[in-house]
């Protein structure tokens, strides 16, 4: 009988969660040679209620993982946004459109599903239909893990990347008490979009929805992904927001910019967004998490893709830079590297959102937005995060070419 490598060898490591997440690590995981196993309950292509909108980081950051755009499908650049301000003033502002892309609209399931088949192509290991159960042991130089329909198995380390729900932090007893997430949103498909929302991105802050907005985001073939959220604990409650939902749409400023014969196809969604960071469990021994399991979403506006993609990195590298067997150094170097990248930008989110919140707030933040060529052309960049959203209060992360870069893919021949 073959025997089986001493642990110490083996450096394996389990993903749990296949979205941006996990996929993100697993590629970071398997550049440094180490062998990884994604498993993920869902059979792709599978959903996820989202906007499918992707900012400037988060595809520089795919750029690093060399996917590639044209395998989702759907993927639609764009550059042209359109904020409107609870007074109903328009501010119209334009990303760059000469180098990279700089922001992108990829619906989830074929999006996520793409980013599987990347990580496939590059040889790593993905289980579909297969679900994390429950941690057995997590004491001595690995962590013994209950897997369906899989069974029991040993890892040096397991990257729980299973979203908002995370099994693997309710397992733990990491869970934050009685927490639902901070956001509640709402996203349904439109098609036949013949208004200017069939290429322009939309963001509507709608007074009755503060300190939350409203969204229109640009695909293809005359579609749109079409939502709002809201704060927890804010004037609206999930409740409320179904009846918010249809009023909604029969807004004349939403019927204009979708067109007349806009039709909302599919169901509506909703899911909660965690975006508390820097009160989350982000490890345990041998268990790093990441992305909506760790609760790194942005606070002001709800994004998480990139923040799933950055944690996913990071706590590959923390991994790749441990001695296998040793179960608390990943988590030492993580949260070290999580304070650093996440804290100052989460922090930063709260102060603004505090001021969105405001009919007065928000105007005057789109105010100062349109003051000239100059805010127009740099609010829109920091706010689809081409710079982290803190940048000047971090100097560890300035450089030469603030908010001067060119956008994601400028290397490459991709749509
Ligand atoms: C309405 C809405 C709109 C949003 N819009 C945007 C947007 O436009 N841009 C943006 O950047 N972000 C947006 N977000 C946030 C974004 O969707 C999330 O932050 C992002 O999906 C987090 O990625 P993730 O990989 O951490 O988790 P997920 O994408 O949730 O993936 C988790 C995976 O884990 C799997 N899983 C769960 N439990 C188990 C288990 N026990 N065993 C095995 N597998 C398991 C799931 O099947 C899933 O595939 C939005 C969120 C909502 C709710």
């Amino acid at each position: 009988m073959q025997s089986v490598p001493p642990l110490r060898d083996r450096h394996d490591v389990l993903v749990v969660g296949a979205g941006p997440a996990g996929i993100a690590a697993a590629i970071h995981l398997h550049r440094r040679g180490i062998k990884v196993t994604v498993i993920d309950k869902a059979m792709f292509p599978r959903d996820k209620c989202c906007g499918d909108g992707l900012t400037t980081g988060a595809l520089r950051l795919l750029d690093e993982l060399e996917f590639e755009p044209n395998t989702v499908k759907s993927w639609t650049v764009c550059h042209d946004v359109v904020l409107r301000s609870p007074t109903g003033k328009e501010v119209r502002l334009q990303l760059p459109a000469d180098a990279g892309q700089f922001a992108a609209i990829a619906p989830r399931s074929e999006f996520d599903a793409a980013l599987v088949q990347h990580a496939r192509n590059l040889g790593i290991e993905v289980i579909e239909g297969a679900s994390f159960e429950r941690v057995v042991g997590n004491e001595r130089d690995g962590v013994t893990v209950s897997l369906a329909p899989l069974g029991v198995r040993t890892f040096s380390a397991v990257v729980a990347a299973d979203g908002m729900w995370s099994t693997v932090r309710k397992g733990l007893g990491a869970n934050l008490p009685n927490y639902l997430g901070d956001w509640h949103a709402f996203r349904q498909y439109a098609t036949n979009v013949t208004g200017p929302a069939s290429e322009k991105l939309f963001v509507w802050f709608d007074e009755d929805l503060l300190p939350g907005y409203a969204w229109s985001f640009p695909l293809s073939g005359g579609r749109a992904n079409v939502g709002f959220g809201i704060l927890r604990g804010s004037k609206s409650s999930p409740a409320d927001m179904k009846a918010q939902w249809q009023s909604l749409l029969q807004r004349p400023h939403v019927r204009h910019a979708l067109g007349e014969g806009a039709e909302m196809i599919d169901r509506v969604t909703a899911w909660p967004i965690p975006a508390r960071v820097t009160s989350a469990t982000l490890s345990a021994p041998g268990v790093l998490f990441v992305g909506d399991a760790a609760c790194v979403t942005d606070s002001l506006t709800g994004e998480g893709i990139g923040q799933a993609l950055l944690s996913g990195k990071l706590a590959a590298q923390a991994i790749g830079q441990s001695a296998p067997g040793d179960l608390l150094a990943p988590g030492r170097r993580y949260e070290q590297a999580m304070r650093k990248e996440f804290f100052a930008d989460h922090r930063m989110s709260i102060v603004l959102g505090k001021i969105l919140a405001h009919p007065l707030g928000a105007r005057g933040a789109l105010r100062a937005a349109n003051l000239s060529e100059w805010t127009r052309r740099n609010f829109v960049r920091w706010m689809f995060e081409d710079e982290p959203r803190s940048i000047i209060t971090t100097p560890s992360r300035w450089h030469r070419k603030f908010l001067k870069r060119p956008g994601a893919f400028a290397s490459r021949d991709t749509v």
